[in-house]
């Protein structure tokens, strides 16, 4: 209970237009209002309500009386010391903890948010899963790491990731909400292009995904290059096997004409060989995609990091495939702020 600030205040991070209208509108003032509200938040990006002096008075009192702006407080920034790579450590209002991290690369500086409290997917490789899940993220908590993070900071943040705790595929609604308010022209206005989801592979919900259109970017974590080696590492590939993977990302293609990412988390003497190199071709074929190989970030467990002559053969070996192939080196390794070391164990819930 400790840290939890009073959990029933209604956050204004969150809201979209249509509901600060609503809001205004609740409270006797115009339409309008609610848009200028909007403006505040996510384009001016103001730090307290007293600073949105193009309202009332009485309705910045009224406000400020019944609404808080941020439903997280930041608590701890790390930085790394190897690259300028920060980790953040964020307060759900029940006392929860979550991790962000940013990475800077150049004139890019990329935002990794988390989208849940833990994790219920259980691959063997990554600290998450260590945490089992704890609660969903509101689209609110997602944006306000965005918010928050932007605050303490004084550069521009280029692309958000939405790869850090949890699933996103699992917290559909709320993460789609989420990537919507980042994108909102009148607001953030970060554009679509800047704005990855990476999935573990929930296949319904990449149907769904397609269907509706979204222009965000899609990556799906595939990990392995046969079913029974996936399996092994990810207990999902039961109920979303990796024919059915791939299928799905051929149906986003043609339905969206968008190149999909898939990611490929590199284990010594798991998935690392030669012939896991030929059959990866064989799988992805002519799938217009890019294949992402992310060296594995050591955490604790049975798994550790290929050589780098291994993962140079590995990438050879992929010079005649059909789509393209990149390394992701991740940042911040030595503040366990790499892709899979995101975990908060000591966990003070009050639910
Ligand atoms: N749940 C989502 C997003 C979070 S993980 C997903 O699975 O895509 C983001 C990426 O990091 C995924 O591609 C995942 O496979 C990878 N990853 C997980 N643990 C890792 C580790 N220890 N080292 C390197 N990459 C890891």
């Amino acid at each position: 209970m400790s840290n939890a600030r009073v959990a029933q205040e209604v956050q204004l991070v969150g809201m979209d237009i249509s509901e600060m209208e609503t809001l205004a509108a609740m409270h006797d003032e115009l339409p309008f209002r609610g848009k200028q509200l909007f403006h505040w938040v996510y384009k001016q990006q103001v730090d307290s309500i007293n600073a949105m002096n193009t309202l009332p008075s009485s309705f910045r009192d009224l406000l400020a009386d019944e609404y808080v702006l941020h439903p997280l407080t930041l608590i701890k920034k790390t930085g790394s010391d190897l690259e300028p790579t920060q980790k953040f450590l964020l307060q759900l209002p029940y006392g929860e903890k979550i991790e962000s991290v940013i990475m800077e690369e150049g004139k890019r500086v990329t935002l990794c948010v988390s989208t849940q409290v833990g994790c219920a997917v259980d691959c063997k490789f990554c600290a998450t899963a260590k945490m089992g899940f704890i609660k969903n993220l509101t689209a609110g908590e997602i944006v306000d790491q965005y918010l928050l993070i932007l605050n303490s900071i004084n550069k521009r943040i280029t692309n958000v990731v939405f790869m850090g705790m949890g699933e996103p595929f699992l917290n559909y609604q709320q993460v789609i909400n989420a990537a919507d308010l980042l994108n909102h022209k009148e607001g953030i206005n970060l554009s679509a292009k800047r704005i990855t989801i990476s999935t573990v592979g929930i296949i319904p919900k990449i149907m769904r995904y397609t269907k509706e259109g979204h222009k965000y970017k899609l990556a799906i974590s595939l990990n392995g290059s046969s079913q029974d080696q996936r399996l092994k590492i990810m207990p999902i590939s039961k109920t979303h096997s990796m024919n059915g993977l791939i299928q799905s990302a051929w149906d986003y293609y043609y339905i969206s004409k968008k190149l999909i990412t898939l990611e490929y988390v590199l284990l010594a003497g798991v998935n690392d060989d030669i012939v896991d190199a030929d059959r990866l071709m064989d799988l992805i074929g002519n799938l217009p995609c890019k294949l992402n190989l992310i060296p594995y970030n050591e955490i604790d467990g049975p798994f550790h990091r290929s050589s780098e002559e291994k993962i140079e053969r590995f990438v050879n070996r992929l010079e005649r495939a059909n789509f393209t192939v990149t390394i992701r080196w991740s940042k911040g390794t030595d503040i366990s702020g790499g892709c899979g070391q995101l975990a908060v164990l000591d966990q003070e819930s009050c639910n």
